[in-house]
């Protein structure tokens, strides 16, 4: 296994994880760019946004940004989700991945 998320999700590779369950992992970034940078990915290895098909996967993963955003307090002060999807966005890491920021 080459993708350095599916190391992450298989603990191989450490990370600062903020939330687990069956079908999504999410982790502080190792580079945050804001005070609250988490990166919430699927379990399963999918290569971009481009490639999402279950939308029950869709909603897994935005109720677990709406649970991070709440507890960290930034639907007091406002946050940001981000996907990046190819090289002219500069996905870096090709595992599905969005940033709340
Ligand atoms: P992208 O540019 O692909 O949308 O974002 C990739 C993100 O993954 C970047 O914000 C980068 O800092 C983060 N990242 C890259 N490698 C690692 C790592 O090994 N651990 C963690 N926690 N974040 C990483
Ligand atoms: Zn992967």
């Amino acid at each position: 296994m080459s993708c350095l998320f599916c190391k992450i999700i298989a603990k191989e590779i450490p990370a600062s994880i903020v939330y687990e369950d069956a079908n999504v992992l999410a982790f502080n970034d190792i580079a945050p760019q804001a005070p609250v940078h988490v990166l919430v990915i699927p379990k399963k290895h999918i290569a971009s946004i481009d490639d999402m098909e279950s939308s029950d996967l869709v909603k897994d993963l935005f109720v677990v940004l709406n649970k991070i955003a709440r507890d960290r307090g930034t639907c007091e002060t406002g946050y940001r989700i981000v996907v990046n999807h190819g090289r002219d966005a500069g996905q870096a890491v090709p595992h599905l991945h969005f940033h709340l920021l």
